[in-house]
């Protein structure tokens, strides 16, 4: 196919959807695709960054992503392969609560009705086979064997490398100021162009409202925490015998992973800040206070971990009412929106990635469930309003 007719998709945002994106695209030889990242290659404001990420599959949010999770399984390997980087870590996922809690209950359900590879603990096999972690009474575990962590940074950098080499066109350091529809195109204006494109993806996570004013009602930003801790003996925290975990006690939602420093383990509370509407709303940091009192859980979860914290950082992501990411494409068909992945989205990115590529390319059989429609999300927002914080 000639370069004049190759279709101009402009991805606003190379974050975790916008690279995945980026890379999905460019392995089509009829597109010509140009990124735009008001940052540069890979930064630290994203709502990616931090090191890692936790995959599962055994996924107390429901079955509905199950098979989009086995998907993205396969792409972040396929990733790993394309790219020679170490993306994936597949250490395992290991849930912890009481058996009648809800989490529980719903992960346990997956597991159950997709036939996932795992091992379920009582409370005395879990304090036998994960004696890390201090275990309840009364305490069970599942241990969804596909689960892991992901490095979001390596991951990006691969996405971005592999989109470059393959002839997208990637701008840095170029915030987008505004989208506009006209005849036969869009075009996108920052502070220096205006660039004309037949389809633009939308990919900018917690800065979407500033871009479309559609999602001003729909999307909230909340704010959440990453903390590292020491312990006495790293070797029983590293990849090879400490899964990612997920734990769930009262009000408190402990998640981390493994420590891929060699020194510290990731060991996270989820947020109690209030909701945000902008980016710049949010805090940069925690308070003594906050640090401090998640030294406390993590010494009451890892009885051999040092309570003070040696690494924490603040990020935001933009949540939907009901944490349901929004996968849509305009009536016109020239604006795909992919965003609001509400604090779970970073393990489905290259499907939500793949996802945009279709509408972009082909949007009248992407075949994408209508329950990701924005139509679907303005439904769900005026039954249940706005998210209002408390989820993790
Ligand atoms: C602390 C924390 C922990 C998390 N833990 C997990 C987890 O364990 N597992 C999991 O699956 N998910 C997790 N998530 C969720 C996941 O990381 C996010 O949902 C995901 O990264 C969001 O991707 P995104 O592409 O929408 O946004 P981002 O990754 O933030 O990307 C948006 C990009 O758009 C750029 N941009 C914005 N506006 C403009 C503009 N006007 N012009 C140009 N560029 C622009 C931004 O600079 C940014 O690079 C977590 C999130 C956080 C914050």
């Amino acid at each position: 196919m000639s370069a004049q007719v190759r279709k101009r998709i402009v991805i606003v945002g190379l974050g975790a959807v916008g690279a995945l994106a980026a890379w999905r695209l460019s392995q089509r030889d009829d597109v010509e695709v140009i990124g735009i990242e008001q940052y540069g290659k890979v930064h630290d404001r994203g709502s990616y960054a931090g090191e890692s990420r936790v995959f599962r599959t055994a996924y107390h949010e429901g079955g509905r992503y199950v098979p989009m999770l086995q998907e993205s399984r396969r792409l972040w390997r396929e990733l790993e392969q394309q790219s020679g980087r170490e993306l994936y870590l597949e250490v395992g996922a290991l849930s912890i609560a009481q058996p009648d809690r809800v989490e529980m209950r719903t992960t346990l359900e997956t597991v159950r009705e997709f036939d996932l590879p795992h091992t379920l603990y009582d409370t005395e096999e879990l304090r036998r086979a994960h004696p890390q972690h201090n275990v309840h009474d009364g305490d069970v575990g599942v241990l969804d064997h596909h689960g892991g962590g992901i490095r979001p940074e390596v991951s990006l950098m691969a996405a971005l490398d592999l989109a470059e080499a393959a002839g997208a066109q990637l701008h840095f350091h170029t915030p987008v100021l505004a989208i506009e529809e006209e005849p036969g195109g869009v075009v996108v204006r920052t502070p220096t162009e205006a660039i004309r494109a037949d389809t633009v993806v939308l990919a900018s996570g917690s800065w979407s409202t500033r871009l479309d004013g559609r999602l001003r009602d729909l999307l909230r930003l909340q704010v959440l925490g990453l903390t590292w801790f020491m312990p006495t003996d790293i070797a029983p925290f590293l990849p090879e015998r400490f899964p990612a975990f997920l734990r769930d006690v009262g009000p408190v939602h402990f998640f981390g992973a493994p420590s891929l420093d060699g020194y510290s383990i990731k060991a996270s509370s989820n947020p109690t800040w209030p909701v945000a509407r902008d980016v710049d709303e949010v805090p940069r940091e925690y308070t003594r206070h906050e640090l401090a009192k998640i030294g406390q859980q993590a010494k009451e979860f890892f009885p051999s971990l040092n309570p003070e914290p040696v690494r924490s950082s603040v990020h935001h992501c933009a949540y939907t009412p009901d944490r349901t990411p929004i996968v849509d494409v305009s009536e016109s068909e020239r604006v795909v929106t992919v965003t609001g992945l509400s604090g779970h989205g970073f393990k489905f990115a290259p499907v939500l990635g793949e996802w945009a590529a279709r509408l972009a390319t082909r949007p009248s059989d992407a075949g994408i469930d209508p329950h990701f429609s924005l139509a679907a999300h303005l439904d769900r927002l005026a039954t249940v309003g706005a998210y209002r914080g408390g989820g993790h």
